[in-house]
C-alpha cells in the first residue's frame, strides 16, 4: 500500500544555485532566500567552486554559509564545470561527486539535499549520495524533451526510497514542476508540487517578480514545507529497486 496521506497537498520549492559566485545572480538569490515569497523556504542546491574554472572558495564559503543560516542546504554537481551539467568526461561522476562532497564537509559545511547537473543519475552517484546520508532531488515526475532516451536520470512518480545495489537507501524526492510548468498548470495540481529553478533566471526582473507571484499563488493551492519537512513525511515512502536503465516511467 502506498502511503499518500504523508504528503498530499504539499509544496516544496528547491533552487538550482548554479551561479553563486556570480554577484548579481546572489544578490537576487539572497533577497528571495530572505523574501520568502508565499512563505517558502526556498531550499539552495549549490555549486561547489570549480576549482579548474579559477572560482574563488572564500568567498563561495560565505555565501554558502549565509544560504545555511536561511535554509536547509544542498549540493548540485555540475561534472563540467560551471556551463557543463552532465559529465562529459572519463572521470567517475560518482567520484567527483564524493570529492566535493569531502570538501564540503571538511569546511564544515552538510548539505542534506542533492540535485544532479542537467538531472544526472547513475548507480555509483546514487550510491555515493547513500553513503553520505543525502536525500535526493536530482529524480522528475517528467521526462526532458532535450534528453536522449537513453540518458541515465530517474523518473518517479512520488517520492520514494530507492533501494541501490549495495543494498543501501536512497530517498528521492522527485521534482514535478519547473517554473513554466508551474505557470502553465496552476490550474491542475497534483497533491503534491515541488518547483525548482535556477538562481540565474532571478536576474531578470520581469522572471524574477513572475516566480514570486507563482509561489505565492502556489501557498494558496497547497501548504508551503520546506524540503526536511518533506524527507521526514515521506520516511515510509514505498520502497521501489534500483532499475539498471535507471528510467522507470
Ligand atoms: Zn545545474
Amino acid at each position: 500500500m502506498r502511503a499518500m496521506t504523508g504528503w498530499e497537498r504539499y509544496a516544496v520549492v528547491s533552487c538550482h544555485a548554479e551561479r553563486p559566485l556570480d554577484d548579481r545572480v546572489w544578490a537576487a538569490f539572497e533577497r528571495l532566500l530572505r523574501a520568502r515569497p508565499g512563505g517558502f523556504t526556498v531550499t539552495p542546491l549549490l555549486r561547489p567552486p570549480h576549482g579548474a574554472s579559477g572560482e574563488n572558495e572564500e568567498r563561495w564559503l560565505e555565501r554558502a554559509r549565509i544560504a545555511a543560516s536561511l535554509a536547509p542546504l544542498g549540493h548540485h554537481t555540475h561534472w563540467g564545470g560551471p556551463t557543463q551539467a552532465r559529465p562529459d568526461s572519463a572521470a567517475d561522476p560518482g567520484d567527483v561527486v564524493r570529492a566535493e562532497a569531502e570538501w564540503l564537509r571538511e569546511r564544515g559545511l552538510e548539505p542534506r539535499f542533492f540535485c544532479g547537473g542537467g538531472w544526472y543519475l547513475d548507480a555509483p552517484v546514487a550510491e555515493t549520495l547513500a553513503s553520505f546520508g543525502y536525500v535526493d532531488c536530482t529524480a522528475t515526475t517528467f521526462r526532458q524533451s532535450y534528453l536522449a532516451d537513453d540518458a541515465p536520470r530517474l523518473q518517479l512518480d512520488a517520492p520514494a526510497r530507492v533501494r541501490l545495489p549495495s543494498g543501501a537507501l536512497l530517498l528521492e524526492l522527485p521534482a514535478t514542476h519547473s517554473v513554466g510548468m508551474l505557470g502553465r498548470g496552476i490550474a491542475r495540481l497534483p497533491g503534491l508540487v515541488h518547483v525548482h529553478f535556477h538562481d540565474w533566471e532571478l536576474v531578470d526582473r520581469r522572471r524574477s517578480a513572475a516566480i514570486a507571484l507563482l509561489l505565492r499563488m502556489l501557498a494558496r493551492l497547497r501548504r508551503p514545507i520546506d524540503v526536511e519537512q518533506l524527507a521526514e513525511r515521506s520516511a515510509a515512502a514505498e520502497e521501489i529497486a534500483w532499475d539498471r536503465a535507471t528510467i522507470r516511467r
